[in-house]
């Protein structure tokens, strides 16, 4: 079930809001606290879906700064003029709660606890003391500091489903994305959602109309199987709106999630086994190799993982940006044989110097820093040259793997135009599509390669090795276009 929260700020704007998400929301909380001077029968009798009234004091992180008595009169008042559920705390005064849950005939009652943080928290004892309350539903909203945190909220609803008790559990904050699309996996109730306009009730809530129709958190079930990508950041990933639709297209019960990480090892201790496999971002794709079971040859060889399989527990690591970035090269011309010049030495350098080497290239890298340059030529067998020694005739295909030219730093370009007349341009930067560097190279008459199409080439061969699927490019350039 996906309950909207009803914010306003004005009159006007909630019942708008209303209007705008019905198609989309189950239920609709009126924030009380959010909405200034609610008429609450007003709201009450315009709303096309059930009613959840809420008044969120300050001390449970909401707005309402009135005095108590005010507060309790406003959610006596929805439930006169017919709210389906009101909205308590469980630190309210105990005489008050247990008015509540007395009448809960006529207007049921959520008990929730709001937490400022995930720690430290005692999930047990928390549930214990919200299930004790007689609530028809118990729920807990806590602000995730990182993506594990999310854990507390799926071991809070394994409790609650072990009792058969209604509860939501929601991790707040771009962290806590996942609490709010996999509830139903782990047996919550509902989910929070924002309106389509106007703003929302906390932290990390998600437009209804993107939980429904990108994450399709509504058929989600205990069988889903779970992926996402794993970095920090990762706001704009572009993942979640490649690999959702893919499963939808293909009729796979499969949700991929963001999971902004600083902490790895604790995401791996805490999250990992509730995943089936997951894409793995800067900082991580090196750091990552140690909480792995194995390694293919490549990802062995490169150093770095952007794959992770999980099968029968055991985590696997592989590297599809390697061949992502060498199938785009080959759309437009062989490397065996040809002299591929690298600029850069990071993960994507590395990844680009393998494969290329592995197809029969002559490979050469050029990166700002030598130390760097010098051991990926060590560990790759390739050969270390400076990016100001080079000549026309020292190359025929240029792989940028630096971010130089990435918005908003779009005016720069990694290597002079001079050198380009004639060559492959292969330009890892996807941002902006076509950059400084690939439009030198096209009016110096040299074939381009977009950063797009290593992009496509690499989420296609990861969709493959989730799902056993394989999405045409065609398909995925549709997406890529829609998720930008
Ligand atoms: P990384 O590990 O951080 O490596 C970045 C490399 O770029 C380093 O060698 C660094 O040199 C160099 N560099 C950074 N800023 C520079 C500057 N201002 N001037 C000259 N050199 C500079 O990053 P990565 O993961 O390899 O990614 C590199 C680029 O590839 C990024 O733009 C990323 O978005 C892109 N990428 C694209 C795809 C795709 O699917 N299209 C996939 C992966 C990566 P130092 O060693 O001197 O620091």
């Amino acid at each position: 079930m996906i309950i909207v929260s009803i914010t306003g700020p004005s009159m006007q704007d909630a019942l708008a809001q209303m209007r705008q998400s019905r198609r989309y929301a189950d239920m609709f909380e009126l924030r009380l606290d959010v909405i200034h001077r609610p008429n609450i029968a007003a709201l009450i009798a315009a709303s096309p879906k059930p009613t959840i009234a809420t008044c969120k004091p300050v001390r449970e992180g909401g707005m309402f700064e009135g005095a108590e008595r005010e507060r309790i009169e406003m959610l006596e008042i929805a439930s006169v003029f017919g709210a389906t559920y009101v909205d308590v705390e469980l630190d309210m005064s105990p005489r008050l709660l247990q008015e509540f849950i007395r009448r809960k005939h006529e207007t049921k009652v959520i008990v929730s606890k709001h937490l400022p943080s995930a720690e430290p928290v005692n999930i047990p004892a928390l549930y214990r003391r919200l299930s004790a309350s007689g609530a028809d539903v118990v729920k807990l909203a806590f602000i995730a500091a990182d993506a594990a945190d999310n854990r507390h909220a799926f071991d809070f609803l394994g409790l609650a489903r072990r009792d058969r008790q209604k509860a939501v559990a929601v991790a707040m904050g771009d962290a806590g994305e996942a609490s709010r699309i996999l509830y139903r996996k782990f047996g919550g109730w509902a989910t929070y959602a924002a309106p389509e306009s106007g703003p929302s009730a906390a932290p990390g809530q998600i437009p209804a109309r993107q939980l429904r129709e990108v994450y399709r958190s509504h058929v989600v079930n205990r069988y889903t199987r779970v992926f996402g990508v794993v970095g920090g950041p990762v706001r704009h990933s572009k993942g979640v709106f490649i690999h959702n639709p893919l499963f939808r297209r293909f009729g796979m019960n499969g949700v991929y999630c963001r999971f902004p990480v600083a902490d790895l090892p604790g995401f791996m201790k805490r999250m990992a086994s509730l995943l089936s496999g997951f894409s793995v971002t800067i900082p991580h794709k090196e750091a990552i190799v140690r909480h792995l079971h194995r390694l293919d040859a490549a990802a062995r060889a490169i150093g770095a993982v952007n794959t992770v399989l999980i099968r029968n527990g055991r985590l696997l690591g592989t590297n599809t940006d390697a061949p992502g970035a060498l199938d785009a090269i080959e759309s437009v011309c062989r490397v065996a044989g040809k002299r591929v010049l690298v600029l850069g030495a990071g993960g994507a350098a590395r990844a680009i110097a393998y494969e290329a080497k592995r197809r029969g290239a002559k490979v050469s890298v050029a990166n700002r820093t030598l130390s760097r340059a010098r051991a990926l030529c060590r560990d790759l067998g390739v050969v270390m040259v400076k990016l100001g020694r080079v000549t026309p005739g020292s190359f025929d295909i240029v792989a940028n793997a630096t971010p130089v030219g990435m918005a908003p730093n779009d005016g720069h370009t990694p290597i002079p135009k001079r050198l380009l007349k004639g060559k492959v341009v292969f330009d890892a930067v996807y941002n902006p599509p076509i950059t400084r560097l690939l439009r030198e190279a096209r009016s110096a008459n040299a074939r381009i390669v977009p950063g797009a199409e290593m992009y496509i080439n690499q989420a296609i061969l990861q969709f493959k090795l989730y799902t056993g699927k394989t999405p045409s490019p065609g398909t995925m350039r549709k997406l890529l276009e829609v998720a930008e």
